[in-house]
This record gives structure tokens, C-alpha cells and sequence, in this order.
């Protein structure tokens, strides 16, 4: 195997390709990590959740960071993290775009709205958009040395 580092636009390449990212925060010196569903537009990553522990804790600590992965063939593989501060998006403009950018994916929505102890979209005023802004990019590739041309 042959692991390299990825330019800053293999990087936001991968983001823009993917939209399953691992979101870590802290709090209190503990860290929380969920996956979440993203979009990538403008050097920021865009989400939805219900309120709930992730929520709660960015609104605390906004410094953030997200792991977006790719496997390719065989054992072959991209990793990209990004260290960013936690926005809300309060404004209807940014909601509407971070909606559109989002619902570009099948159900995209679906894990943000579905809690186990709420019913599923019962109040929608309780929904929060918000972005990650992208403060640092770091990515990794594994190739296969045999795959190699
Ligand atoms: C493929 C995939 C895509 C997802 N996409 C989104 C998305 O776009 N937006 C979104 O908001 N959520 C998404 N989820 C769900 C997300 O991972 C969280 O489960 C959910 O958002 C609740 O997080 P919370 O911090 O509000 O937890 P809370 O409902 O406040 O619950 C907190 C407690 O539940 C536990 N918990 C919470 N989530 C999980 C989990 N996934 N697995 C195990 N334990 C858990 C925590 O350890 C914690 O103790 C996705 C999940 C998957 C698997």
C-alpha cells in the first residue's frame, strides 16, 4: 500500500462527492462523534438535526471537526478531515439554499428528523440548519502499489 497526502482540491473534491461525514465535538474535555448527512457548497459543509445532544454541545464549544471517507478497490481508500467552527442558520435565504443543496439527495433528511423518543417531523419550527465552516483541510489516500498503472 501507498499512502499519500491529498491537495487542498483532491480534498474539497472528496467532499464534494460524498455526503456521509462523522462529526466529532466536545464538551468539558469529553468528545461526541455521530454520523451525519452533509453538502458541500463554499468552503462550508451544510446539515439539518433536530435538537438533541450534538446540537446542544456545538451551540456550547463550536469547534468541530468532520471525517468524510471513501473506499475505492480492494483495500484502497480516501480520508478527509476538516476542522471547522459550528454556524446556525437563522436566515431564510441560507435556510432555503442549505435545503436545496441537501435535498438534492433521496431522504436526505430522514435520520436528522427520526428520534427515537419523538414522533417525526411533529413540529418543524424545532429543526435547525446549520454549517460547518471550514477552517483546515487534511486528506489521505491508500493506494494499492499492485493497482498502480
Ligand atoms: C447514515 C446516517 C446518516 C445520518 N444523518 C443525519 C443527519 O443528516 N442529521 C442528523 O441530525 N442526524 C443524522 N443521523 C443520526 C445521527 O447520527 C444521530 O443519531 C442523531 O442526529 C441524534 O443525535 P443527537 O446528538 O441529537 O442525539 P440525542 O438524540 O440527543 O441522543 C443522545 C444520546 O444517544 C446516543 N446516540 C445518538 N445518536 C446515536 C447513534 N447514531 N448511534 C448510537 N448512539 C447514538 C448518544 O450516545 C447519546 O448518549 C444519521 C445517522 C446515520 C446512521
Amino acid at each position: 500500500m501507498l499512502i499519500r497526502t491529498l491537495g487542498k482540491l483532491e480534498c474539497t473534491k472528496v467532499l464534494a462527492e460524498n455526503r456521509l461525514g462523522h462529526l466529532a465535538c466536545a464538551r468539558e474535555g469529553r468528545p461526541y462523534v455521530v454520523p451525519i448527512y452533509f453538502g458541500y457548497e463554499g468552503n462550508c459543509l451544510y446539515a439539518f438535526s433536530m435538537p438533541g445532544k450534538k446540537i446542544e454541545w456545538m451551540r456550547a464549544s463550536p469547534v468541530v471537526s468532520v471525517l468524510v471517507e471513501e473506499r475505492g478497490r480492494g483495500r484502497e481508500w480516501k480520508s478527509v478531515i476538516v476542522d471547522g467552527n459550528y454556524e446556525e442558520l437563522p436566515d431564510r435565504f441560507q435556510r432555503n439554499r442549505a435545503w436545496a443543496l441537501l435535498s438534492k439527495y433521496y431522504d436526505w433528511w430522514e435520520p436528522g428528523a427520526f428520534k427515537p423518543v419523538t414522533p417525526l417531523m411533529a413540529d418543524h419550527s424545532d429543526h435547525v440548519f446549520f454549517r460547518i465552516l471550514i477552517d483546515q483541510l487534511s486528506g489521505r489516500e491508500a493506494k494499492e502499489t499492485d493497482l498502480l498503472p
